[in-house]
Formats: structure tokens, sequence, C-alpha cells
């Protein structure tokens, strides 16, 4: 743990006093997080979306073997004229597992194909649209260079050098690059436990009828979506009523069986006071007001050996400060490594954004193509933080700088995915 106790985080700022800026909460998160240290064997199919928890070593060169990258001819370099055609005898074939048993000698070649390997003798394949075959006999146009179409044996890797590197991700990709080294069990870190609840007198859960002035308890749902994705254990504790006493049991009950705790609702200035004493009894917990749009109330902090993300409870708030906050440091938490924040790239805003400046906003955006294929961005439309609907309908946040005021139509502006492809 750093020696920096929470209580030293200040909402104070040069900006307004009661604003943190995005990056500085960030980075005050980080320096909190240690990943989990259990770690399970589990076979390779079932690491998919797991994170490593041992470099993973090449057990032998790969490709194991001097083999062809192209369906032609294996021949000698020297065999071959500078100009015209060269005529060589094929005495035999290298398919990819059932290799050429001779040697090769001066004058002579093998047909080969992609992943055969190479004979003795061979340095070179040449592809089979440059050689007219005859019988056996084959005419090569000149103009192969030595070792054209090769691939030596540990090109891509060698024996006893590091595959994939403890803290990674495991996608689709590595799933096949551990098979492809033969390994059929690879050690993991254990799944992180997150239990999460909402807070509300006003929240009903689904399959109950609705009161006056109720609503639809919906951040659980998003919560649960957001945490299964990344690869969390949930434990979905419901709806807890703004009442201290149930709250305060709601509390101790997630942080004694959860590694993280996430609620929703009950940060906000109205609200947060009451939350505020009880959790100064069960830990250490900052309430910011972050210099951001939507999701200005957050809170973090440890509560009984458990990390606390005090979310707002405005519905777009919810899923903003989760991906800007909540998900880089739950990914710590499950022992990746590097973290890095979703990528941002430019693409050119086709309508005028209103924006204040003195925050980051996270407005919700709907990436397309100029016909000249420039890429566009434009906004979903209303920007309310409870409009669930431009979460869904958005493919990135438009991410608005702190300095940044009114954008005008044609302006160049920061976006980022929500989805990636693997
Ligand atoms: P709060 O942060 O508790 O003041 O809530 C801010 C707004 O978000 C209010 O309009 C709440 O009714 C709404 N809200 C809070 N929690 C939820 C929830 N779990 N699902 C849907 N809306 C919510
Ligand atoms: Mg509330």
């Amino acid at each position: 743990m750093p020696t920096l106790t929470i209580t030293e985080a200040s909402c104070a700022d040069d900006y307004d006093p009661n604003s943190m800026p995005v990056a500085k909460a960030r980075a005050f998160i980080h320096q909190f997080l240690s990943p989990v240290t259990g770690v399970l064997r589990v076979p390779v199919r079932s690491a998919l979306g797991r994170v490593l928890a041992e470099d993973l070593l090449t057990p032998f060169d790969v490709p194991s073997h001097r083999n062809s990258a192209m369906d032609g001819w294996a021949v000698r370099a020297t065999d071959l004229a500078a100009e015209g055609e060269s005529n060589l005898r094929e005495v035999g074939a290298s398919f990819a597992g059932k290799p050429f048993s001779g040697a090769m000698g001066r004058g002579e070649c093998v047909r080969i194909m992609t992943g055969g390997v190479v004979p003795e003798g061979a340095d070179t394949v040449v592809m089979q649209e440059r050689a007219k075959a005859n019988g056996k006999a084959v005419a090569i146009a000149s103009g192969a260079k030595l070792g054209q179409n090769v691939r030596e044996a540990g090109e891509d890797m060698k024996a006893g050098s590091v595959a994939l590197k403890r803290g990674r991700i495991v996608r689709p990709a590595e799933l096949g690059l551990v098979a492809s080294l033969g390994i059929g069990e690879v050690a993991v870190y254990r799944p992180l436990r997150v239990a999460f609840f909402s807070t509300g007198d006003e929240l009903k859960s689904v399959g109950t009828a609705l009161g006056e002035g109720e609503i639809y308890d919906s951040n659980r749902y998003t919560i649960h979506g957001m945490l299964t994705r990344l690869g969390c254990e949930v434990l979905d504790m419901g709806v807890v009523r703004d009442d201290p006493e149930l709250l305060e049991r709601a509390f101790e009950t997630a942080a004694s069986n959860a590694d993280v705790v996430i609620t929703s609702g009950g940060v906000s200035v109205g609200e947060a006071d009451f939350v505020k004493s009880m959790l100064g009894k069960l830990g250490e917990v900052v309430f910011w007001k972050i210099a951001m749009k939507p999701g200005r109330p957050l809170a973090y902090g440890r509560i009984s050996g458990a990390h606390f993300f005090g979310l707002p409870g405005n519905p777009v708030s919810v899923m903003v400060t989760f991906y800007q906050f909540v998900r880089d440091a739950l990914l710590v938490l499950m022992g990746a490594h590097p973290v890095e924040a979703a990528p941002t790239f430019g693409a050119t805003c086709t309508s005028r954004l209103k924006k204040a400046p003195g925050r980051t906003e996270f407005q919700r955006g709907i990436l397309g193509r100029a016909p000249d294929g420039t890429l566009t961005v434009r906004p979903t439309g209303e920007q309310g933080s409870g409009i669930l609907k431009s979460m869904s309908e958005a493919n990135c946040f438009i991410i608005l700088g702190d300095a940044t005021g009114n954008v005008e139509a044609g302006t160049r502006v920061e976006v980022q995915l929500l989805e990636g492809i693997v």
C-alpha cells in the first residue's frame, strides 16, 4: 500500500476548489491498486478473457523446421541462371507433414507445398507461377533470390524465449499461440469478485409493479453487463433503500464477500452526507466532484480491505464513470499489465456541440465516413445524463477536454470507440 492515505486526496484543484480533474482522480486511484494474488491452472480454452499469471516460454523453435512459404519448387540458388530459364529435374515432393526423405543434388529440384520441409541441399523456393513443369522436367524463370520463400527454423520465436508475458489478457490469438506451442494448461489469475448494489428509495426491481414516482433499477443491469464483459465474478446485491442501517449492513456484506464493491446513487451533494459518515466508520473513502460531464460525483476508497467505487445514480453517468475510472482499475486488480486506457483518435465533428470550458465532457457519438473517406462523428442527440438511449445508439465517446468550449461543425475532435473487434 502507498504511504499516502486516502484522506489526503483533496478536492482542491487550481481550477475550482470543488472540482477534481479526470486524470488526477484516475492517477490517485491507481496508487492503491495491486493485483489479486490467487492463481489457477486451467485448460487453454478456459483461459479466454482471463489474465496470464506466468510468463509462457517457447519450448522449441517456431517454426521448428525450415519450411516453404509458398507452393512451388525447392531449388539451389546457384543452379539458376541469371537470365533466361533454367532446366531442373524434379526428384521428389515435400508436402506439409510429408517431407522429402532424400537429398537434393545439383541440377535437381523438389516439388514443395506451403509448410513443407525444405529438403537438404535446397536453399530457395521458387513459386509455382514462375516455373513450368513438363513431367519431371521443370523450367524455372530467372530472378529468384537466395533464400526466397523459405521460413527459417526459429524465425518467429527461439526455443526458451518468452512467447507471452504474465499480465497478458488471453484473447483468441493467444489461445492459438499457446496451442501452437503444444501447451495444454496455463496459470491465470483467479477472477476478481465484484459485489454491487443500487441505492435509492425510488428504485424498483424488474418484475415488480411501479408505484407513483418510482422507476426501474437499470444501473444494476448495465453494471452487470460491464463487469461480466470484463470477466469479473459478479455478486448482485439488489436495491438498498436510503436507510443508514440497511446501507451499513449492505456495505459490510459486500466488502466481506468481494474484492471490489460498486454502488450507484447516493454520492451526490444532497445524499452523500449520511453515506459519508457511515463509510467513515467502515473504512476510508473520498468523495469527489469530478470536473467531468456526465458523472460529476464519484467516491473511491477502501472498506474492510475491499476497494470501493461509489458511482453516481444517473444511468449514463454510471456507464461513463465505469468506463473512465473503474474499468482500468479493475483490469489492474485482475493482474493485467500493461493496462492502457482505450485509445482515442481524431474525427471531424459534423455538427455543433455545446460545451462549457473547465471540465471534460464525454458526449455520446456515432462514427461515420464523409464521401471523401474522412472519419466523421455526430452526437447521438440529447445528451442528458439520464438518457440511456444515448449510450445504446452510440458507438463512441466524443471526448472534449477541459479547455474546450463550444465546438463548431467541421472541427476535429477526439473520439474513443466503445467496442473492439476481438
Ligand atoms: P442519485 O445519484 O442517487 O441522486 O440519483 C441520480 C438520478 O439517477 C436520480 O434521478 C435517480 O432516480 C437516478 N437513479 C439512481 N439510481 C438508479 C438506478 N439504479 N437505475 C436508474 N436510475 C437511477
Ligand atoms: Mg439516490
